[in-house]
This record gives C-alpha cells, structure tokens and sequence, in this order.
C-alpha cells in the first residue's frame, strides 16, 4: 500500500475544500441569489437610467393613442410591466430630435416641443406608475410614492436654433439635460462622426454656460473629442455621458477616450454606459463597420439587389452577438479608470435595433446588478452605478444654478 506522504495529503485537503465550496450553499450563491440580492438594492435606491428612446417609438407608431403602455408591447423593449419587472425608479426619456429637420419638415424647436409634449402627455396617461420628475429631490418622492419618474433630456442642441431664449424655455418646460449634438455637427458644437477636428465655438461656450446657470446638465453623447474637451474645461457643473461606453474596449467615436475619462472625475460627472451592441463589442464594431463597404464592392462587381440581400441575410446570420457580460466588463472598465462615483447606466434602449444577449429589454436590468455582484462588486458602489451618482449629478447642476443665480442677482444689485 503507498505511504501517505505529505504532498498526497495536501492534495486532498484541496480536494475536500473544493467540494465543499462547490457544494455548501453560504459559500456559492446561485444566480437567483445574485438576482434577488439585486432587487433588494433596487428597492433601496432608484435605478436610473440615462437615455431611451420610447417617446420616439410611440410618435413613429402614430403617437400615444396608438400604443398602450399599460400592457406588455412585444414589439417594444420598454412598457410599464416591464419597467416595473425591471425595477426601474427613473428614467430621462429621450426628446430625440431628428438632424434631417434642420433641412426640411418641422423646425428642431417645434419637434423638440412636441416630443417634450408626449413625454408630459405618457407620464400623465399613466399615473399609477409614473411621475414627472424635474430634479433630484422629485426622483427620491416619486420612489418613496412607489412610482418611475419621468426626466426630459433633448437629444439634439440644434432643437434651440442658435437661441439662448429658446434654451431657456427648455429649461422652464423641465428639461434637465441636451446632447449637445446629434449625429452631424452644429455651427457651435462638432458630432463624433465628424472628420473636422473643431470643437465648441464662442457660441458654445456660452451655450454651455447658460445650461449651467439654469441646472441642465450637458450631455456629452455623440460629440467628437474635441467637443468634450472643450465643454469639460468650460463647464462648471458636472458634465454627463447620457448613453456612450468606454472606447478601449469598443473602438466606436460615440464611445469615450481614455483621454476624456480622466477629465470626468475631477469635474465630477458621470459615463452612463450605451447597450448597443457596436458600442459593447469590439468585434460586433468592426462586423458592422465591415458591411458598407462588402456591399459596395458586391455592387461594383454588378451583382443584382437580390443577391445582395441574400449575402446580407447570410452575414447577419453568422454576425457576433454583444453580451451582459461584455456590458459589465464596460462598467468594471470604467471603475478603473474614472471610479465608481462616476459610472451610470444609459441603456438606449428602443433607441437600438439590436440588443446584447441577457440585456434584451428594460426588465433585465436587475441581471446586470446580478452579474456585477458576482464579479464582486459591493452593494454600495452598486447603488451609487444604478442610481446614486445620476443624482449627485443632478444635485449638483442644481447647486451650481442657485449659486450662480444668486451671484447675478448681487451684481444686478450693485450696479
Ligand atoms: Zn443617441
């Protein structure tokens, strides 16, 4: 019979641990656990999410009559069953503004209005559920009232047509954040997908300036490097991303550089993290970056419409998937560079057309919680990530604005 020596009697103290651990229920918590844990912080704290796009949706399918928010929309990655399932206690809803309007169709500031106009008209249709919500303390009544709160952010500066009156009545409708561009550039502020390497003109600044004297944070989603540079050293409120990722882990220009990252500490802002799959997945990225140009060249080689839309059906069928996974390496990312005071969610959902795998709709956001607490995040910083930072934020901009008005109101006094 072999003698036990020490090395075999190592070996199976490891082996008896691993079972043990591999068994014993207070040692490994299963994924239900994880989830549960989730909610209980979700019933804690607001979980806020940053864009989504549903009052676009809605106005796309004939406007609010045509949609009832009430029941499960299959169609729709947002309706209140699954906002609540997803323990969701804010969201800004997006005032999207389309850039073609700066051409043809209604003007930026009427679509703007009338997109501000569904959003009241949403949150009122259903007030069981849902409350309008101008500002932090609002956000914390409505969730103590059991309701989501409802925040207006305008995606589009070019919805104030170059006047600073137009941004003030914004404000006075209860708008509490504006993407300062979309995706083509302003005579003042320049787009991510530009190839211009300007920023924010004088007229920018001031535009930034004034957002700041009047509590709307500035939105530094779909600007180009430039652009955030130049609103984070003029700013003098905290600045947001509403809805973009970290760009070394996906290389898309509406992602954020590192470069950029370590200015939003010290200004004390806040990177909401996009869910849309070219923004997650570096391999999803280039997939999509790849298909203009395989199209064209099918073209060019005189291949019928027919057969381009059968490779397409091809390609997309083998196309890589984002994943939840890679949704919180972007937040574990950001941790690192910026710090758990600075990281959000802004889920772009119905604003996207595809989805990451385990991120499909609104009700899933308590499996990113789950994931994140697996990875061994604290339940502290994880409140602060669903909804404690956005509000310090807000908070913020809202000091900033009293104290900046009150400074006005001593020099109109003196003069
Ligand atoms: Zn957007």
């Amino acid at each position: 019979m072999e003698e036990w020596n020490a090395a075999t009697l190592r070996r199976l103290k490891l082996w008896v641990l691993a079972v043990f651990l591999s068994t014993a229920p207070s040692f490994r918590l299963s994924a239900q656990d994880y989830r549960a844990q989730a909610l209980r912080i979700l019933k804690a704290v607001p979980l806020i999410d940053g864009h989504n796009d549903i009052p676009d949706a809605i106005r796309e399918r004939g406007g609010l009559d045509s949609v009832d928010f009430a029941v499960p929309q299959p169609k729709l990655m947002t309706d209140i069953p699954k906002l609540r399932a997803g323990a969701v206690g804010g969201q800004f809803w997006a005032a999207y503004v389309p850039v073609t309007t700066m051409d043809s169709g209604p003007h930026p500031a009427v679509y703007a209005l009338e997109q501000i106009d569904l959003i009241k008209r949403l949150c009122a249709k259903y007030p069981r559920d849902l409350a309008m919500a101008y500002s932090a303390a609002d956000v914390e009544r409505n969730f103590a009232a059991g309701k989501i709160s409802c925040l207006i952010g305008i995606e589009g500066g070019h919805a104030i047509e170059n006047s600073l009156g137009a941004l003030r009545m914004f404000a006075a409708l209860g708008v509490r954040y504006i993407t300062l561009t979309h995706w083509r550039s302003l005579s003042w502020a320049t787009a991510s997908t530009d190839t211009a390497r300007r920023g924010l003109s004088a007229f920018g600044r001031e535009v930034v300036h004034e957002m700041n004297r009047l509590g709307i944070l500035v939105d530094l989603s779909h600007v180009n490097d430039g652009t955030m540079s130049d609103a984070l050293h003029a700013a003098r409120a905290p600045v947001m991303f509403s809805h973009s990722s970290a760009r070394a882990l996906s290389h898309h220009s509406r992602n954020v550089p590192d470069s950029i990252l370590r200015l939003v500490a010290p200004n004390g802002g806040i990177v909401m993290v996009n869910f849309n799959p070219g923004f997650v997945s570096e391999a999803v990225r280039v997939y999509e970056d790849s298909l203009e140009p395989r199209v064209r060249a099918l073209k060019a080689a005189g291949t019928d419409t027919a057969a381009i839309r059968d490779s397409l059906r091809t390609w997309r069928a083998r196309a890589p998937k984002a994943t939840l996974q890679q949704v919180a390496d972007h937040i574990d990312y950001l941790r690192r560079v910026v710090g758990a005071d600075h990281v959000g969610l802004g889920s772009d959902f119905d604003g996207i057309t595809e989805v990451p795998v385990g991120l499909e709709d609104v009700s899933k956001f308590p499996d990113l919680i789950a994931e994140l607490l697996r990875r061994g995040w604290s339940e502290q910083d994880l409140r602060k990530v669903a909804g404690m930072n956005v509000l310090r934020v807000l908070r913020d901009a809202e000091r900033v604005a009293t104290e900046g008005n009150a400074k006005a109101r001593r020099t109109d006094a003196q003069r």
